[in-house]
């Protein structure tokens, strides 16, 4: 990844109060001062837990996103909130198209195409979520899958702001299923989707974080994160831990 910094971010799904973020925190926070310099380290906690988050990681290295988000600034969207609230909490960056909520919550490539914009445009980092599920890879329809999704994710992101969007490849069969991607397969998927926003941008292509994401845990992380074309990982059951999340984002350290 040359002159790529690392992006590791810990996806902690509907889990963990606000005093357990802050129990997380009071072992995560030493590591990251310290042994994990080198590696952009987030914690993804659910809309309750963003606040003591963001008080928690002020300034250490530790940048705080949300899990979802609504791509109109305010309005009669109940359940919802915008790019706008985010960032008033002062919350780094977002997760937008993960494939739960694209199966359980009806994300659509339509409305993550105003998303990723919307995001952009408060101050938040896009974490934008692609991935194939096991019918389509086994139908070998994962490069027009990601191209889909990649290329609506991106419609209206232009030049010079591509190289501020990380995007997790998270193949769908590989998500809390502990079977993770071969470190071939990750690589070789990530170099496509790279491929696929070179045909944008070559230089926002080149300085894009592109991650790994669906079961990765301290064993495996070693081998999944040590090829270039690997930027880091979006981890989710195995992030709830400190130890192990910090144990995974040593592995991503160049
Ligand atoms: C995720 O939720 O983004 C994820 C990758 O989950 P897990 O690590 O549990 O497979």
């Amino acid at each position: 990844m040359p002159g790529r910094t690392p992006f590791v971010a810990a996806n902690w799904k509907m889990h963990k109060t606000r005093a357990e973020t802050s129990a997380f925190l009071d072992s995560f926070l030493p590591a990251a001062g310290g042994r994990l310099s080198g590696v952009e380290l987030v914690i993804c906690p659910p809309f309750t837990s963003l606040e003591v988050a963001v008080e928690r990681c002020a300034g250490t290295p530790v940048r705080v996103a949300a899990q979802t988000m609504h791509f109109e600034h305010e309005g009669a969207f109940t359940g919802e909130v915008s790019a706008t609230m985010l960032a008033d909490l002062e919350v780094d960056a977002v997760v937008l198209g993960h494939s739960e909520r694209r199966q359980l919550f009806g994300e659509s490539d339509e409305a993550l195409a105003r998303k990723v914009p919307a995001a952009l445009a408060a101050g938040l980092v896009p974490i934008l979520c692609v991935g194939e599920t096991l019918a389509e890879r086994e139908a070998e329809e994962t490069e027009q899958v990601l191209s889909r999704q990649v290329e609506a994710g991106l419609v209206e992101i232009t030049e010079g702001d591509l190289a501020q969007v990380v995007i997790a490849y998270e193949p769908v069969w590989a998500i809390g299923t502990g079977r993770n991607a071969t470190v071939e397969q990750a690589a070789e998927t990530i170099d496509f989707i790279r491929s696929v926003v070179t045909g944008k941008d070559a230089g926002g292509a080149a300085a894009m974080r592109i991650i790994y994401g669906g079961s990765v845990k301290p064993e495996n992380a070693g081998e999944l994160l040590a090829p270039d074309a690997i930027d880091g990982a979006l981890v989710g059951g195995a992030s709830l831990d400190p130890e192990n999340f910090a144990a995974i984002a040593a592995a991503a350290i160049r």
